[in-house]
Order: C-alpha cells, then sequence, then structure tokens
C-alpha cells in the first residue's frame, strides 16, 4: 500500500476490531512496557448476575421486595451490577420501579442512592457505605466473597436491609490475552479493580495475575499508575467504567472496552475496542511495533 506505515496500522487495528484516535495512539501502543487491567467489564464479560439474594434481620421485606428496592435504585446507573440488578428483578416478574425515584446519584467505586418511594436507599459496595451492615451482614459478606462473589449491601433508611451476590464470567479470551501481554512486555499484568480482594483473587488465579490492587477508588487506579510511570514503565491501562476513566487519562495509554463500557471510559480513552474481544488488545500492540519498525 502506498499508505504511510501508522496510517496503515491504524486501518489494520481497526480491521482487528481496535478504534485508534490518532497515529499518535498507534504509536503509543507499540511503546507500553507495563499493563494493568480492570476487572469487572475488562477481564470479565461485563454481564454480571444475581446469583445469591439474602435478607437482613430488621429488614422489614422479603427477598422480592429487597430485590425490588435495589433494582429502582440502581435503574438510572449504567454500571455492569446495576444493570444486573434490574436484569434479576425483571427475571424475577417483579415490578421494575413500581415507585417514584428522586435524587439518585452514583459514586464511582462505591455505588448508588436514591430516595424510592419516599426511601432513602443505597446500594454498594460493604466496604464503602456509611454503614457496613453490621456482624450479620459481615458474615454473609465474606461467605460470598469467599466463593469469588462481587457482594453489595442494600440499606433502607439506613438499616442494612439485605445483601445480594454478583458473579460475572471470565471472558473466553482473558487468560490467552494475559499470557500474550506477558510475553510483549516482559511483565505479567496487574490487575487493578474496585471491587473486594477475595473476589479479585479469585479470578486473578484464573488468569495468571498474582498482582493484585483491590478495593480502589478511582483515585487510587491514578495513583498506580502514577506509581509506575514514575519508575520509568509506560503504562497501558485497559478499563470500561467511569471508575476506570481517571486512570485511562492518567496512563501512557488508555483503551476502552467499547461494546458494554460506559461513554465516559470510551470519550476519555486513546483507543476503544470495538470488537467485543480482549486479544484484540496484544494483537494492536505487536501491530504497532511492526508499523513502527517501518518508520524508523
Ligand atoms: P471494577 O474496578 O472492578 O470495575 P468498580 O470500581 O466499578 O469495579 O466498583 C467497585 C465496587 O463498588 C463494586 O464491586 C461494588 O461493590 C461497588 N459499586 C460500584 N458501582 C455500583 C453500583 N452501581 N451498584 C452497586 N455497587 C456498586
Ligand atoms: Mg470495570
Amino acid at each position: 500500500s502506498t499508505m504511510p506505515p501508522l496510517l496503515s496500522a491504524i486501518a489494520n487495528a481497526g480491521r482487528h476490531g481496535v478504534l485508534a484516535k490518532s497515529a499518535v495512539v498507534m504509536e503509543r501502543l507499540g511503546q507500553v512496557d507495563a499493563v494493568a487491567l480492570d476487572k469487572t467489564g475488562t477481564l470479565t464479560e461485563g454481564t454480571p448476575r444475581v446469583t445469591d439474594v439474602l435478607t437482613l434481620p430488621g429488614a422489614r421485606m422479603d427477598e422480592g421486595g429487597l430485590l425490588t428496592l435495589a433494582a429502582a435504585a440502581e435503574h438510572p446507573s449504567e454500571h455492569p451490577i446495576a444493570r444486573a440488578v434490574v436484569r434479576a428483578a425483571r427475571e424475577s416478574g417483579l415490578a421494575v420501579s413500581p415507585w417514584e425515584v428522586v435524587d439518585f446519584a452514583s459514586v464511582p467505586g462505591q455505588g448508588v442512592t436514591a430516595v424510592v418511594g419516599g426511601r432513602s436507599v443505597q446500594v454498594g459496595s460493604p466496604a464503602r457505605l456509611t454503614h457496613t451492615g453490621g456482624p450479620q451482614a459481615g458474615s454473609a459478606v465474606r461467605n460470598l466473597e469467599d466463593q469469588g462473589r462481587t457482594v453489595v449491601l442494600v440499606l433502607c433508611d439506613g438499616v442494612p436491609a439485605g445483601v445480594l451476590g454478583i458473579s460475572d464470567r471470565l471472558r473466553p479470551d482473558a487468560r490467552a490475552t494475559v499470557t500474550a501481554l506477558t510475553g510483549l512486555t516482559g511483565r505479567t499484568p496487574v490487575l487493578l479493580t474496585g471491587d473486594n480482594e477475595r473476589a479479585a483473587r479469585h479470578l486473578a488465579a484464573e488468569v495468571g495475575i498474582t498482582d493484585v490492587r483491590a478495593g480502589l477508588l478511582p483515585q487510587d487506579k491514578v495513583a498506580a499508575v502514577r506509581e509506575w510511570e514514575s519508575q520509568g514503565l509506560r503504562v497501558l491501562v485497559v478499563g470500561d467504567g467511569v471508575n476506570d476513566a481517571p486512570a485511562l487519562a492518567a496512563a501512557h495509554t488508555g483503551v476502552a472496552m467499547g461494546k458494554a463500557g460506559a461513554d465516559l471510559a470510551r470519550e476519555t480513552a486513546d483507543a476503544v475496542v470495538v470488537r467485543d474481544e480482549l486479544a484484540t488488545i496484544p494483537a494492536v500492540v505487536a501491530l504497532s511495533r511492526r508499523a513502527r519498525r517501518l518508520v524508523v
């Protein structure tokens, strides 16, 4: 072809299913020497399912009531956990949002709050909510986390009402992608997640990742990236969520998982995976390196 090598690399990346936003990005992809992967929606498929619905003493509602309340509060959120909760309510034949929902707010890496039919509802990380749920919630949470579940606590008017266990499938190409990226950079990728440590380690072990940073807020992901970059590493961050956007921006190169990913992640990233396959990432890193060899 008569196209300059980086431009034809962009076209090639496009055929692989990765949209690089500029020739500079195409070049930077080949320069990375460390990779940080988000968990939910990046290493996993991002379509988690609610596997457990447990009410707590003092809830004054049954499992159906708990799920209906949580789904109403989560309805405005685009987070994969929120989608799972709404889907579970729908699939259980429950009315989705039978009440008026006002004052919705979502805190990246933490959860959501809303006033649902006059009741103040919080759904989110047991480690991050103002009320950790008390001892009963604590043992239910640990039990589920030990099974590799993501766990969210539901508070109703400040009272712990229940816990939801959520499980997401690993992407079929996750392990091969980790292996390929290790081969390309000479370093095993690191896992960055807002989820609990137990669930994160469970999943990391399945793909061969040992360096796991869990319970991270969006700014903690940025701090991790800056730490590596201050050591002279050029970091590739791969993420899908609103919670990943600051790290995608801070990284040498940020790549967003496009299909189920948040708009903010897609907008902030330097490149977007439009075909929903993780293995496209090592492919375009290799592509970029080949193109650079032609340029220099
Ligand atoms: P990850 O880094 O794995 O993509 P996030 O940072 O998006 O995860 O979320 C971290 C944790 O915050 C979740 O495991 C959950 O406990 C809580 N959380 C975030 N968003 C929501 C939500 N919409 N509903 C309930 N919990 C949430
Ligand atoms: Mg994510």
